[in-house]
């Protein structure tokens, strides 16, 4: 059981008036944390003592810097083995994929520690007698927001990419999974200068409270609702806004594709994490020449998941990461049956405790149905028939969101034309997962705004400042 401080102005266990929350294990209902809320007072302070550490941050040599994020990496990855089954006992993801989470965050952290110090400003060509410079600064007090299906990973990118280029931070990780969240902060703080790095908990008031903070920016990943009530705070308070958001991302299976194969990549795109992954395969436009054959296979296989706790190394589709969520994705489900969908497998709200849900295929969807239009975040796979690849493309790209979309074809020129014409900031063909290291997109719509990932993650950290050094009375210095 796990007992959860925050850490304000270098103190930890500081605040937490606003009562306490608990978490419990998805897989069995076990109580894992509990965790104090933050009062709008407690947000105030945190951000005020943020503030009066930034200065000192802010004026440490980048060099300085990354060596101190180089070792902030070596003290998570002490800790790896804690984080990975804190995160499984706290959203129920499968230990070895929250392993997989920690050694990314870890690596993530690593890279910003190199990447940080290097990359520099531009020199412009001015009159010679003048030095003209292009100055990144850091911006001042970063409020981190993050969510919990892959909990260390995402917080591990947006606080070594702020950190590292001389920002403070205010770290607000999910509610659900608060204990993941306070230890990554208690490895990261043992090697930071005091009051560089602060830990605020609680749920979406205390987001909201730091939102509405006057802070320099707010990098926010979770759902778009929250991504646009922030947005609306940033507008008030003039701090940038950086959001990585919900998406709703299509596969496109087309004509000629083998169908073991092409299920095979849905299966895996809509599966794993049981589907709480933003770029997962949230519905289908499969060419009606292989349809029925890709939907069998699909059905297979989604039958064939084994269902268990994360901790258990047999299991392949962990629980949802509580009640409140499993109602929402079995809510979808039950209005697109409504709506005219058939249940090929899985549908069903199984008996007993935690928060399972079978992996689900549903054909005879529809564009308008809340399960395809909408994010899901669980194990199912909605299936729309389509004639041609033109339709597909034409459905695919009629969505609120635009993170990515996966292609499978052996065609050159729909590759190409599926690269061209998806409105969404990453386009994947032949794989649903994957994708060269430092990528990063622009996701359109709903899906955010800026880079939150890779080396331009460091640039939407700092300040650009143009300086003009002109030698006195025109002379020389
Ligand atoms: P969420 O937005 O509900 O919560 C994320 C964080 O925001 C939490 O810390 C929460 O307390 C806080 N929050 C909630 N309401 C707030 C408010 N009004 N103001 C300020 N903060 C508030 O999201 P979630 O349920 O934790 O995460 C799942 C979502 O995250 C999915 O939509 C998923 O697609 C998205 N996600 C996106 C990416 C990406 O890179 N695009 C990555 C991971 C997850």
């Amino acid at each position: 059981m796990y007992r959860v401080e925050q850490l304000i102005g270098g103190v930890w266990g500081a605040g937490g008036d606003g009562g306490d929350l608990a978490v419990t294990d998805p897989a069995d209902g076990r109580p894992v944390s509990t965790v104090p809320v933050a009062t709008a007072d407690e947000v105030a302070k945190a951000v005020a003592a943020a503030r009066g550490a930034a200065p000192g941050w802010a004026a440490t040599d980048p060099a300085q810097r990354g060596e101190v994020l180089r070792r902030a990496a070596d003290a998570v990855a002490a800790v790896a083995e804690e984080l990975a089954h804190a995160t499984t006992a706290e959203m129920g993801k499968p230990l070895d994929d929250a392993r997989g989470g920690v050694a990314a965050g870890v690596g993530t952290l690593r890279q910003y520690a190199e990447l940080g110090p290097l990359r520099g400003g531009r020199t412009l060509h001015g009159a010679r007698s003048a030095v003209d410079l292009m100055v990144p600064e850091p911006r001042g007090v970063v409020a981190a927001i993050t969510p919990w299906n892959d909990p260390v990973a995402v917080a591990c990118g947006l606080l070594g990419a702020a950190l590292v280029t001389g920002n403070v931070v205010v770290f607000k990780p999910s509610e659900r999974s608060p204990a993941t969240g306070w230890l990554l902060a208690r490895a990261l703080d043992g090697v930071l200068p005091p009051g560089v790095l602060s830990l605020l908990t609680g749920g979406a008031q205390v987001g909201a409270a730091l939102a509405a903070q006057e802070v320099d920016v707010v990098a926010h990943v979770g759902s778009t609702a929250t991504g646009r009530a922030i947005a609306a705070a940033c507008v008030g308070s003039g701090a940038k806004a950086l959001l990585e958001n919900g998406g709703s991302d299509p596969l496109i299976v087309d004509a000629g594709i083998d169908p073991v194969w092409a299920a095979e990549q849905a299966a895996l795109g809509a599966f794993a994490n049981a589907g709480q992954i933003c770029v997962a395969v949230e519905r289908i436009y499969v060419h009606r020449d292989l349809a029925e054959d890709f939907v069998d296979l699909l059905a297979e296989r989604a039958g064939a998941l084994r269902a268990g706790p994360g901790r258990d190394p047999d299991t392949e589709l962990g629980p949802l990461v509580d009640r409140r969520h499993r109602d929402h994705v079995h809510g979808q489900v039950t209005a697109a049956l409504a709506e005219g969908a058939r249940l090929r497998v899985g549908g069903t709200v199984p008996d007993g405790p935690g928060a399972f849900y079978p992996a689900t295929v549903l054909t005879d969807c529809a564009d308008e149905m809340v399960v395809v239009r909408e994010e899901t975040f669980g194990p199912v796979a909605p299936v729309v028939v389509v004639d041609s690849f033109s339709d597909a493309l034409k459905r695919a790209s009629r969505s609120p969101y635009g993170l990515s979309a996966t292609v499978l074809t052996g065609s050159m020129s729909h590759a190409q034309r599926a690269c061209r014409e998806l409105p969404v900031g990453t386009v994947k063909v032949n794989a649903v997962f994957g994708g060269a290291p430092g990528g990063a997109a622009h996701p359109r719509r709903g899906s955010g705004q800026g880079f939150g990932y890779g080396p331009e993650l460091l640039d939407e950290l700092t300040a650009t400042k143009v300086v003009h050094l002109a030698a006195p009375a025109g002379g020389h210095w």
